[in-house]
């Protein structure tokens, strides 16, 4: 097989990045994905109802469109791919309507998730009140808290939200509860993971679940320029789910740059970041090896951002590899550059953008565009579950 950034090997690794490292007592678990789930998602009858799925209840294709007075403002041409316009608001909704399939498929009669600021938990909670499945969602204490809206959401949608007492009270946390739940009750559940992390097969599962993101960009940006290819594919980067999906189809076409963009939190260097590729180091995080924001002696260290979705102390396997082998082109914005670009989109064109998709968007500050460039921003999600801090830098701002 010749060389693809696409396909991890056999044991899931993208480069020296992946594997599966879990305890004895998931194995099981674990193994029987990894042996079913291609063979699942290539099964007609899955591709047929998660198709359908995705045109009737999500609404997809999402548009790709052409932001005019945006292209002006940077003196280029810029697509942006409306992941916002989805059913609940972002992209994480195409990840957990495949995995509920999946594990229908796999005979589960239980779904498990963890969340943090809540919206993997609600995208998953969405799913399971479709498909009349028993959801549990593991959220720390403090998130629980800071993200009433979604809990909301989620108990409305039927699902249970369970509190997770130790440690931060926080998205680390919710993932141990939900480890030890799957652990407890291994065969009537299944761990549906909300981003390109997690042992194998989960790395690969998700990005393919997202690559229609890039497929439909690839067909339309044909209709709309007469090429497939963008000059700079161009997404945020929490976990990597929305960036696998942009980039998953460019991946192997050298001639599209594929722009990355973590979140700096007050600056990468202030101690508050989430910087992951500048900051990181190689660890084990979650079942998987990636890079890791740890301390000298393997510490996990507390990471910020003002987006809760790209707070995260690590980044999928596929992305650390694209960083490693340069394949990537990996940047990162404050807290500050975010605000600021989220607001310029409001202005250009008539778009509140989610605060994640708005570190992609201040990129654009740094990438010197010319005037015959074509780019794709990936506007992974919409800025409704942001308004409170948008309102906090507006009165800030005066
Ligand atoms: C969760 C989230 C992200 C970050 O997750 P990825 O797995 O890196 O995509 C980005 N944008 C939005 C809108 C989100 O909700």
């Amino acid at each position: 097989m010749t060389a693809t950034y696409q396909q991890p090997d056999a044991q899931g690794y993208y480069g020296s990045f992946g594997g599966a490292y879990i305890p004895e007592m998931l194995h099981r678990n674990v193994e029987e994905l990894r042996s079913r789930y291609l063979e699942i998602m290539e099964e007609a009858s899955f591709q047929k109802e998660f198709q359908q799925l995705l045109r009737d209840y999500v609404g997809r294709p999402t548009p790709l469109f052409l932001a005019e007075r945006l292209s002006k403002a940077y003196n280029t041409n810029i697509y942006l791919k409306r992941e916002d316009l989805n059913h609940t608001g972002a992209h994480k909704i195409n990840n957990a309507i495949g995995q509920v399939l999946l594990a229908q498929r796999l005979g589960k009669k239980r779904i498990i998730a963890e969340t943090g600021a809540g919206q993997h938990g609600v995208a998953t909670a969405t799913v399971c009140a479709l498909k009349g499945i028993e959801c549990i969602v593991y959220m720390g204490v403090k998130d629980i808290e800071r993200q009433a809206p979604n809990v909301a959401r989620m108990k409305m949608l039927g699902a249970s939200v369970r509190p997770a007492n130790s440690g931060s009270q926080t998205l680390k946390d919710a993932t141990n509860e939900a480890i030890r739940d799957w652990i407890n009750n291994p065969s009537d559940t299944h761990y549906v993971i909300g981003s390109v992390v997690g042992p194998h097969p989960y790395p690969d599962m998700v990005a393919r679940f997202q690559s229609v993101i890039s497929a439909e960009t690839r067909s339309q940006l044909k209709a709309a320029t007469g090429s497939e290819l963008p000059g700079y594919m161009i997404a945020c980067v929490g976990g990597g789910s929305n960036a696998a999906g942009a980039f998953y189809h460019f991946l192997d076409e050298p001639k599209v740059k594929l722009v990355a963009v973590e979140a700096a939190g007050l600056g990468v260097s202030s101690g508050m970041s989430a910087a992951t590729t500048q900051l990181g180091t190689p660890g084990v995080l979650h079942g998987s090896k990636s890079l890791v924001m740890q301390t000298a002696d393997g510490q996990v260290v507390e990471p910020h951002s003002i987006s809760a979705g790209l707070d995260y102390p690590g980044i999928g396997p596929l992305h650390a590899h694209l960083f490693k082998s340069g394949r990537g082109i990996f940047l990162s914005a404050t807290d500050q550059q975010a605000l600021d670009a989220a607001f310029n989109l409001c202005k250009l064109e008539g778009i509140i953008p989610a605060l994640e998709s708005s570190h992609a968007l201040a990129a654009l500050n740094e990438l010197k565009l010319k005037a015959d460039d074509v780019a794709v921003i990936c506007l992974s999600g919409r800025g409704d579950k942001d308004l409170a801090t948008y309102m906090k830098a507006m009165e800030q701002k005066g």
